[in-house]
């Protein structure tokens, strides 16, 4: 799970990262008042976006006036910023974050990330800050510093020192990073994050080591331990079929083709997927349902994906193991009967009550296509789809 900036750094100013003074606002004038409260001539605005490249797409800009504020959000509020991260549709700009300018003497990368060869947290930094970790690492690999932390001890002080020395902080400095980087380290570990990034942090000409960008990734398996990180979820920044799911407890992908997935576990929907596009289809999205799903569980899942607008058929691929392929079928036929649908369903069930299954979808008297194999299922929701565009020229094929 990621959050904004401004959360970022207010986390891991309490864990002791010298963070600029600044204040969020949810329009244009509390902005401005914002600003003339925090005091001082010249400002930074902020889109908070979940995705990093603002600066250069227009997201952070310099005022020097409070009508220039006025003017820069203005033109922000509402409006989609769309980067490099953000994919064409972009991320909605909902709140901005106005900072006090401070004057930069010099700009650093610094990264904390899961090591997954080493199974350590490790420290990436760079004189190279502002750019982006993958240019810096493609022009400049001689510039990064890194180092791991042994998970029996921690970060130590001494490894502070390394990477401060390293980045050429000068000696009156030291202490201040080494402050920085313990700070950054203990939100990571202590609220099980995956990723904390600072880019840039920054020497100020007055002597100050402060973060001036944050980024926090959290392991979503994890949250249930950080009741105060969950709360920091905005949802305005998901993808709004994802997020739906996941207020249900199902967990859903959005995909672009036209072939709506609904299966159980993370593994059957890459095989479902991929034997989809064999037969010559493309996936819609896929849902996973998870295991033990209920009547209830299956029937909302099934609803999710009719929502996808570009739905044009769907294929029910359940291997049932925990789960039990007439609770399944019984989904789908409620789902079905509460709400008819206009487009092919094809059903593949096995494992588990498979027999139970496939009875109540026979006695359901819906016209549903059942399977057998997974590639028989494939090649018969791609077929019926393909009769069923040819029928209705409405759906157009992609
Ligand atoms: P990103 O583009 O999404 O990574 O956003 P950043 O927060 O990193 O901002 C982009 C750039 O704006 C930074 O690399 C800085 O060069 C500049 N910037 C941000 N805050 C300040 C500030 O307070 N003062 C000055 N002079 N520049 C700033
Ligand atoms: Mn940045």
């Amino acid at each position: 799970m990621d959050i904004h900036e401004y959360q970022a750094k207010e986390i891991l100013r309490d864990f002791g990262v010298g963070i600029p003074q600044g204040a969020l606002a949810y329009s244009p004038e509390q902005a401005t008042y914002r600003a003339r409260e925090m005091g001082g001539d010249r400002w930074v605005v902020k889109a908070q976006v979940h995705a990093g490249g603002r600066g250069k797409a227009g997201g952070v800009k310099l005022c020097g006036s409070d009508t220039e504020i006025q003017e820069v959000t203005e033109a922000m509020f509402g409006q989609k910023l769309v980067t490099h991260q953000t994919g064409p549709e972009g991320k909605g700009i909902y709140r901005v974050y106005v900072e006090a300018a401070v004057p930069i003497a010099r700009e650093i990368y610094l990264g904390f990330v899961l090591d997954r060869a080493s199974q350590r947290v490790m420290i990436v930094a760079s004189r190279e800050g502002g750019m982006e970790i993958e240019d810096i690492s493609a022009q400049r690999p001689d510039s990064i510093v890194r180092a791991t932390v042994e998970p029996a001890v921690g970060l130590q002080e001494f490894q502070c020192r390394e990477i401060a020395f390293a980045l050429g902080i000068k000696p009156a400095l030291v202490q201040q990073m080494v402050r920085t980087l313990l700070g950054c380290y203990r939100a990571f570990r202590d609220l099980d994050a995956t990723m904390v990034e600072v880019n840039p942090l920054v020497v100020t000409s007055d002597d100050r080591i402060l973060a001036l960008d944050a980024k926090m990734t959290f392991d979503t398996n994890a949250l249930f331990r950080h009741p105060q990180i969950s709360e920091l979820r905005d949802k305005s920044q998901e993808d709004p079929r994802e997020s739906r799911a996941a207020d249900r407890g199902l967990s859903y992908v959005g995909l672009d083709g036209n072939i709506g997935c609904i299966v159980n576990g993370a593994g059957l929907a890459m095989a479902t997927m991929d034997t989809i596009k064999l037969a010559g289809g493309e996936p819609a999205n896929f849902l996973d349902i998870g295991g033990g799903a209920t009547p209830e569980r299956v029937a909302k899942a099934f609803r999710l994906v009719m929502s996808d607008k570009n739905v044009q058929a769907i294929l029910v691929n359940i291997f049932a193991g925990i789960n039990r392929c007439d609770w399944v079928a019984e989904g789908v036929v409620r789902a079905l009967r509460d709400e008819p649908v206009d487009v092919p369903v094809v059903v593949r069930l096995a494992g588990t009550n498979v027999k139970e299954g496939q009875q109540i979808l026979a006695q359901s008297g819906l016209p549903l296509i059942r399977a057998t194999t997974l590639m028989e299922a494939a090649e018969r929701t791609v077929m019926a789809w393909r009769a069923d565009t040819h029928r209705n020229p409405k759906l157009k094929a992609v």
